[in-house]
């Protein structure tokens, strides 16, 4: 079967192209709009990206028990894919880890040494 002659409709634009003009998501399964409307959702995500934000957290915020349930799901659905993905962030990421590590059993230690100020805000 040779792909590129298979024929996909466009969810988005509803026209129907070879397969060549879709690209395949990280399930490696093809995206539901073709690669020209994901250009213009791309854009359109740049060019949005505080409002989109407002509203996930608007939707998060209504959504809590709901969120929590899906992420708990995806998380039980996808343990290894997580752990690797976990490993790989901690060894691209050493240094910043290691240095942020000491930043929070410092700030950590002058909170309980100095009793001034015991709440440590965290900024990652
Ligand atoms: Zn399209």
């Amino acid at each position: 079967m040779s792909e590129n002659k298979n024929l996909r409709k466009c969810t988005r634009c509803h026209s129907t192209k070879l397969e060549k003009y879709f690209s395949i998501n990280t399930k490696g399964e093809f995206y539901k709009t073709c690669d020209n409307c994901r250009k213009h959702d791309v854009e359109y995500r740049e060019q949005n990206k505080d409002k989109i934000k407002a509203k996930k957290k608007e939707y998060n915020e209504n959504n809590k028990d709901k969120v929590k349930e899906y992420q708990l799901k995806y998380n039980e659905a996808n343990k290894d894919k997580i752990a690797e993905k976990n490993k790989q962030y901690r060894e691209q990421h050493k240094d910043r880890i290691r240095a942020y590590d000491r930043a929070r059993t410092i700030s950590f230690s002058v909170a309980i040494d100095g009793e001034i100020n015991p709440t440590v805000t965290l900024v990652d």
